[in-house]
């Protein structure tokens, strides 16, 4: 968002920060609290010739170019009102906080109080294989990693104990996602999930979600789940077609995950619920519709019915690019696919809780996705974790080498 010579964070702290390096925090927490008002259009303009004044209107300049909203006119609006879809999220071209400055902008997040109700993201780092569509990979897992990323996290999350973000206001949903958190080992999710419980203040509705794949989610490492607190899972399935599924990487057959999702909803302990994705090489409307038949037979809580995003250099782009797959819906051929999936679940008497997402019954809230689409305060754990409190966004290092940090 800000031109790359111009880091306001870094101008507040250069406003606040004496000869010797000493920082003034109370006026420097104040001013950036006045950012995020002005932000959120919760406060007036600074007085003119002010500092403040100043700083704003050199960010204002350094815009980037306006992003085009507006939906084109047409006779079918699912179709025709948007381009392809580019990105998985929006985002915002955010800077690196130079070494020197880290501890500061740490301290400035951990001394800054959330206000309203809040969520917090653990973000874990490997998957077993890379799935072509993907661009959330990080890196492989390896066995010996599972205890060495759990110790750091532990100790990451627990550098927050007493801090001012942590006062007040309960966490209402924590969600452990990636990556594959089921690749973790049993005694490790145990670990993590318990140190949640005991550090955050989790409201006593809480909902804590731990995402992952069916393959190699064991009873062992359910049970570890269930017995630590966590009451939510949301497994990547994507379609259950097995030849489809297994084109773009994923491992387990439709009879797997059948089986699976029973054995998992059958512990009556927990939400589970699935991502689909339509738009895959090789998926057609009848793959698609028996996919949807198949969510409405199992004894599961939720869905998300998902486009499939191309991304520019993800592998899949670059397989279909070198003619690998026959077929893949395009733009318009999904729209029609996501029609039919809202039509099935409304048919089948699922209540549509977002514009992806559908619930089987109210044991499904789907209440993390919901805070982090507002503008809910989230606090973030882990390599490539990200979050914000007062409209202040951060984003830990997305390199796992990198971690623990000390
Ligand atoms: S398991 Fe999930 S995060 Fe990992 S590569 Fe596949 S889709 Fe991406």
């Amino acid at each position: 968002m800000f031109s790359p010579d111009f880091n306001p964070l870094l101008e507040v702290l250069k406003n606040h920060t004496d000869s010797s390096g000493n920082v003034s925090w109370n006026a420097l927490i104040s001013e950036v609290k006045t950012m995020a008002s002005l932000f959120a259009g919760k406060a007036e303009m600074p007085h003119k010739g002010t500092a403040m004044e100043e700083m704003m209107k050199k960010m204002a300049e350094s815009q980037g170019e306006e992003v085009a909203w507006q939906a084109a006119i047409g006779t079918d609006p699912i179709k025709d009102a948007f381009e392809v879809k580019k990105f998985a999220h929006a985002s915002g071209d955010a800077q690196i906080v130079p070494p020197p400055f880290v501890p500061m902008a740490s301290d400035l997040l951990v001394n800054t109080k959330r206000t309203t109700r809040s969520a917090a993201y653990i973000n874990v780092p490997f998957c077993q294989t890379r799935c072509a569509f993907c661009m959330f990979y990080i890196g492989a897992y390896k066995p010996e990693e599972s205890k060495r990323y759990t110790d750091a996290l532990i100790k990451e999350i627990r550098m927050w104990q007493g801090s001012k973000a942590l006062e007040d206001k309960p966490i209402h949903a924590v969600y452990m996602g990636g990556g594959t958190p089921t690749a973790l080992e049993a005694c490790d999710l145990e670990r993590i999930i318990t140190t949640c419980r005991e550090v955050l203040p989790l409201s006593n509705d809480y909902e804590f979600t731990v995402e992952g794949r069916l393959s190699f989610f064991d009873d062992e490492k359910i049970e570890a789940c269930l017995k630590a607190g966590a009451n939510r899972f949301s497994l990547g399935v994507q379609t259950f077609d097995t030849e489809i599924r297994q084109s773009v990487g994923r491992l387990s057959t439709k009879d797997e995950l059948i089986r699976g999702l029973e054995n998992l909803s059958a512990y009556d302990e927990s939400s589970v619920v699935i991502d689909l994705i339509f738009g895959l090489p090789g998926q057609t409307e009848t793959t698609w519709r028996e996919d949807l038949d198949i969510v409405s037979s199992l004894p599961i809580h939720g869905v998300d019915l998902y486009q499939l995003i191309l991304l520019e250099g993800s592998p899949l782009q670059k397989l279909i690019k070198a003619g690998k797959y026959k077929y893949a819906p395009d733009n318009r051929e999904r729209a029609e696919m996501y029609r039919i999936g809202c039509n099935a679940m409304e048919k089948a008497h699922w209540k549509q809780l977002s514009v992806s997402h559908f619930g089987r019954n109210t044991r499904e809230r789907n209440l993390y996705n919901v805070l982090a689409k507002s503008d809910a305060d989230t606090l973030a754990f882990g390599p490539g974790a990200g979050g914000k409190i007062q409209g202040l966004s951060f984003m830990n290092t997305r390199k796992y080498e990198l971690y623990p940090v000390e």
